[in-house]
């Protein structure tokens, strides 16, 4: 009998997991197994214990059918690293840690209102190894993506999961559909020279961020848990020799796809035009419902969305003062979504060439270029969509391109005017933000904090010029000479809003203006503390950037609202994770 390549790797795998392989887990029933991985001499707990929400997570509906149904898999199935074609995926198990493994945190929200567990699953042995990657569901068959990329402007070739597995799909009782990824859970056909982890620090950045950015309303991956082991990690973190030992950690994300340009990149160089067809059929059906399957013009339809919501998520990006630090094709998702959070930083003081990534040294990525370099990936997504649009839809393409800078200059200026509480129309308001971002530019004011504090003063004590102390970064502002001026024409256009109140316009500003976000500090001084096993602080930073706009005890006397610690000035972060 012809069974598809997955099937036929499962069954092999279940047949042999009786002869020598771990023993079933979770009782009787079996239904979660310790995976055989790439070397099966890895221990595997021989027990399940029966404990509150552990049988909840064994019977929990994880399923890589669909994408196994739909996509034609490796060939290979041994792990190691290789040339990959015609294929979107590999299955590969991912590889348990050797030493102990200590649950980090957890988002509640994530796992109670998207995966549909009781939170109570988090004490569960079960969920510890399930979340490493020690153990792997019953019905999912873990995969690595093979994609491919532009890295800093140039086309990298094969790039793929290197140390990511997509564990499974997920459909929840609102009927989403939700890919679940472990990072960090070891190598794959993909790893290239990597050894398929992910350092703490890297973690803890990826799973508070990923989280924060949620709840500053812009789209991305979310982070379900973070787990930390013992077990040695190597890395250079700045490159200059100085290699140092870290702990392995792995990060369970979840996106609605994980898709990227670089996975379209890929079939498009290597001329596997219908796998490419397919992919997209599959992507356009999943997740573009407004898109009709039999249009013709389906493929420009798609692109036309892209290009419309890049332009959105950058300048989201931008009215956060985030900078993503590595903005290559293959960390730029289909979806639009902020994806693979690397060397990221908010801005503090307000710069067009803030570079949050010490690596980056011809500035590439630098937060002022985040809009142009979004058009650079547009136009490789173009590139390679081409071969699948007849003549006349590739012009139409480029006509849609060349449409995205006015896309991102309106929604950028949408969302300055609602950070600025101005409602309505009026053709000075452009300049009333340049002009706002000069003055910042000029006098290094706090990028968040000065929105956020126009936001809770008083237009009477702008009228005066009368900045209270707490108000440290209008303080700042305010020491340009051309301050007054700006104050002037900003308090007119207020003026201008019939039937608005300055309470109302403050009202409306502390809900789009954070009080708190994910400074590099304080980041920094909570992984410096997971490194010596206390969490405490990734929780804290967790539970507090939840609610970004409101103003809370606990942060304040953390000081997250505060002028950032001088100790934080000589902070880097690098691409080493
Ligand atoms: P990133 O910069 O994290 O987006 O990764 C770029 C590429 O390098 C992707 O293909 C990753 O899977 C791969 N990669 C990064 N770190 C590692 C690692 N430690 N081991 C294996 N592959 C890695
Ligand atoms: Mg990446």
């Amino acid at each position: 009998m012809w069974w598809p390549p997955w099937l036929a790797a499962w069954l092999a795998w279940a047949a042999g997991a009786g002869a020598g392989r771990p023993a079933p887990l979770c009782g009787s029933g079996g239904l979660c197994r310790a995976p055989p991985g790439p070397n099966a001499s890895h221990p595997a707990p021989s027990h399940c214990p029966r404990q509150r929400g552990a049988a909840e997570l064994c019977a929990w509906p994880l399923s890589s059918e669909s994408l196994l149904d739909t996509f034609p898999v490796d060939v290979t199935q041994e792990n190691y690293v290789r040339n990959v074609r015609n294929c979107i995926f590999s299955i590969v198990y991912p590889t348990p840690f050797k030493s102990r493994v200590r649950l980090v945190a957890v988002s509640k929200e994530v796992l109670e209102n998207i995966l549909d567990l009781d939170i109570s699953v988090k004490g569960t042995s079960d969920f510890l190894q399930f979340v490493s990657g020690g153990k792997v569901i019953l019905g999912s068959v873990p995969l690595a993506h093979r994609y491919g990329g532009h890295q800093f402007g140039s086309w990298a070739g094969q790039l793929g999961d290197g140390r990511a597995h997509l564990i499974g799909v997920y459909t929840n009782r609102h009927g989403e559909r939700w890919e679940l990824q472990l990072k960090g859970s070891g190598k794959t056909p993909y790893s290239r020279n990597g050894d398929g982890r992910a350092v703490l620090r890297s973690s803890v950045r990826e799973f508070l961020c990923s989280e924060a950015m949620h709840y500053l309303g812009i789209p991305t991956s979310r982070a379900a848990s973070l787990v930390v082991s013992d077990d040695d990690v190597w890395r250079d973190q700045f490159y200059n020799g100085n290699i140092k030992k870290e702990r392995g950690a792995v990060v369970l994300r979840l996106a609605k796809s994980w898709f990227r340009i670089g996975s379209l990149e890929i079939l498009a160089y290597s001329g596997e035009l219908d796998l490419q067809r397919r992919l997209l059929d599959f992507i356009i059906q999943e997740h573009f419902p407004s898109i009709a399957m039999n249009d013709s013009n389906r493929y420009l339809e798609f692109f036309s969305t892209v290009v419309s919501e890049t332009a959105n998520l950058i300048a989201l990006w931008m009215s956060v003062g985030f900078a993503h630090g590595v903005c290559n094709t293959d960390n730029f998702s289909l979806l639009s979504l902020t994806i693979d959070y690397g060397p990221f930083g908010f801005m503090e003081s307000y710069d067009p060439n803030f570079v949050p990534n010490t690596s980056d040294d011809e500035r590439r990525y630098k937060i002022g270029n985040q809009a142009n370099v979004g058009l650079f990936n547009l136009n490789k997504l173009l590139q390679a969509l081409k071969p699948l649009l007849d003549p006349r839809q590739k012009q139409l393409a480029s006509q849609i391109l060349e449409g995205y800078g006015e896309r991102y200059y309106i929604r950028f200026t949408e969302l300055f005017k609602t950070k600025l509480g101005l409602p309505g129309e009026n053709e000075d308001d452009n300049y009333l933000i340049a002009f706002l971002l000069k003055l910042m530019e000029d006098t290094k004011a706090d990028f968040t904090m000065t929105f956020r504090q126009l936001s809770e003063i008083t237009e009477d004590q702008l009228k005066e010029l009368h900045i209270p102390e707490e108000f440290w970064a209008l303080q700042d502002l305010g020491k340009h000479k051309l301050f007054s001026e700006w104050v002037t024409m900003y308090l007119l256009r207020l003026n201008r809003n019939k039937g608005d109140s300055d309470t109302k316009r403050r009202t409306r500003m502390t809900t789009v203006n954070p009080r708190y976000i994910l400074r590099n500090w304080m980041a920094e001084s909570a992984v410096q503390k997971a490194n010596l096993n206390d969490f405490s602080e990734v929780q804290l930073l967790q539970q507090i950037l939840q609610h970004p706009f409101q103003r809370q005890q606990a942060a304040e006397k953390a000081g997250y609202s505060l002028r950032p610690p001088a100790w934080a000035k000589d902070l880097k972060v690098s691409c080493s994770s």
